[in-house]
């Protein structure tokens, strides 16, 4: 009796309401961000360079590029823009770090930078502070369970750092 109630328990109500945890839930809230990120990339395209600096950055164990504008007008980045090819995360991240830092200071955008590396292949995640200042780009934290994938999220963040110090290239490897 009890395993046929169970049964018909379980048939009318697992359908509709599959236990899930807080995680998972926050898992798939990241994919959307990062799927919705890389089917509609913000500010994508070329800015004229001169007077934007830019930077080519190569991930040789995934194949992923990216070229990286930045505008700095005073010590602002007044325009960013990325164009490249790549995986999702690759691309993604691209367009994620765009919108962060555009408008930004060049100061917050170093400390951005920072932020996501802590984030992505610190021993410990960043302090709770610091992962809420990060707004969307919370959605690359699941990358960093998986090792391969870090160098593609972190590809982007290398190609600004770059491209603010001058230098024209950075490979991850
Ligand atoms: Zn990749």
């Amino acid at each position: 009796m009890r395993v046929r109630a169970l049964r018909v328990l379980r048939g009318k109500i697992l359908p509709f309401s599959i236990p899930s945890t807080v995680d998972d839930e926050l898992n798939e809230l990241y994919q959307d961000i990062i799927l919705d990120h890389h089917r509609r990339p913000r500010n994508r395209g070329q800015l004229p360079a001169p007077p934007a600096s830019f930077a080519e950055g190569f991930n040789p164990l995934c194949g992923d590029q990216l070229t990286v504008f930045v505008n700095v007008d005073g010590d602002k980045i007044s325009d960013i823009k990325f164009t490249g090819q790549g995986c999702a995360i690759s691309q993604s991240s691209a367009s994620l770090m765009t919108q962060q830092v555009k408008g930004k200071t060049v100061a917050e955008a170093r400390a951005a930078i920072a932020a996501i590396q802590e984030l992505l292949t610190g021993e410990n995640l960043p302090p709770i502070a610091v992962q809420e200042s990060l707004g969307d780009l919370i959605a690359l934290k699941g990358v960093r369970k998986f090792v391969a994938r870090v160098k593609c999220a972190t590809l982007a963040w290398h190609a600004l750092d770059a491209a603010l110090a001058g230098h024209g290239k950075v490979s991850t490897e």
